[in-house]
């Protein structure tokens, strides 16, 4: 039986992609048993297909997922491309470690991209220069990839672009940064429509889009719709916020009570490495918002 990557799936079929690279996309249906099972074969599914006569197939079997995502539905994305804009929008640090929070939580890597650069080259900014490049050591110090890319100079293009190499990515940032830019700027060829171009037409976008994965050149797959878009952390508990800041993991062992909100506790070391500056405010600051947030869901739910 041969194994293939489901890269698309549209009104019962799925997609399949051979593992053998040249050959063709197989049309397959799933079989009857993942119904009564109650599972639904996804995008980024490496499966196991019979062809059939028809020249079509069926997925008999999926192989087991690394991760999963929700919103886009998609399986064995290993990789979440962060867009944040320099300019129009401004840089929202908040947000940044709100999705980095949801990306930890489903178990993907980080790269984060700041867009928009020439824009900040035009006006000679030299104060969202200068924030430019503390974010950047902010957030490579704690061991995410930052990567500053402009879709109109072409800077940094081709860097995120090598990072995407034989992995399943999704782009994710809020609308307007810079998302469908940057992939038709690595993908000549790839037309994704901007939102220059969708306000334009008059509607919005991704109202009814199925999901697709976008093949690279260099074995890399992209979904064309962006991930983590609600981002209510409904599916998170308080306790597990902290194991989502990446740098109070090894502390929170540490500190002197089992269970530590580090909010206020004797013996908290992420508050110590707060004091001594090894924490960034910023990061701990939103730490505690999101606390606060949480146990407001929790309150009205
Ligand atoms: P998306 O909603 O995240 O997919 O963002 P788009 O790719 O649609 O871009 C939103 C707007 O920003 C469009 O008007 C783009 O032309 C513009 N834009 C995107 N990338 C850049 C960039 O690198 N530099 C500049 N100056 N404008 C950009
Ligand atoms: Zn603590």
């Amino acid at each position: 039986m041969p194994e293939g990557l489901i890269v698309k799936a549209l009104s019962g079929y799925y997609y399949v992609k051979p593992k053998d690279l040249a050959a063709d996309l197989v049309q397959c249906r799933g079989r009857g048993i993942f119904k009564k099972k109650g599972v639904t074969p996804l995008v980024g599914d490496r499966v196991m297909y019979s062809p059939t006569e028809n020249g079509e197939g069926t997925v008999d079997e999926i192989l087991p997922r690394e991760t999963e995502l929700i919103r886009p539905p998609i399986a064995n994305a290993k990789l979440a491309v962060l867009l944040f804009s320099l300019k129009e929008p401004d840089l929202n640090l908040q947000l940044l470690d709100k999705f980095l929070v949801h990306i930890e939580h489903a178990g993907l890597q980080a790269l984060i991209c700041l867009t928009k650069e020439d824009l900040l080259e035009e006006e000679m900014d030299e104060r969202s220069s200068d924030i430019t490049i503390e974010t950047g050591k902010l957030y490579q110090a704690i061991g995410y990839d930052v990567i500053i890319t402009s879709s109109v100079t072409g800077l940094g293009v081709e860097d995120v672009k090598s990072r995407l190499a034989g992995e399943i990515s999704v782009f994710s940032g809020q609308s307007g940064v810079g998302k469908s830019s940057l992939l038709n700027a690595m993908l000549p060829g790839l037309t994704l429509e901007t939102s220059e171009i969708s306000m334009k037409l008059g509607r919005g976008r991704h109202t009814t889009r199925h999901v697709e994965l976008i093949e690279l050149e260099n074995g890399g797959y992209v979904a064309d719709t962006p991930g983590f878009s609600q981002l209510d952390f409904l599916e998170l508990g308080v306790d597990e916020l902290s194991s989502c800041f990446r740098e109070f993991r090894e502390l929170a062992d540490m500190c002197k009570f089992r269970g530590c909100s580090h909010l206020h506790e004797p013996g908290c070391k992420v508050r110590e490495a707060l004091e001594n500056g090894d924490i960034a405010a910023s990061r701990y600051e939103h730490y505690v918002q999101f606390h606060e947030e949480m146990k407001e869901k929790k309150r009205r739910y």
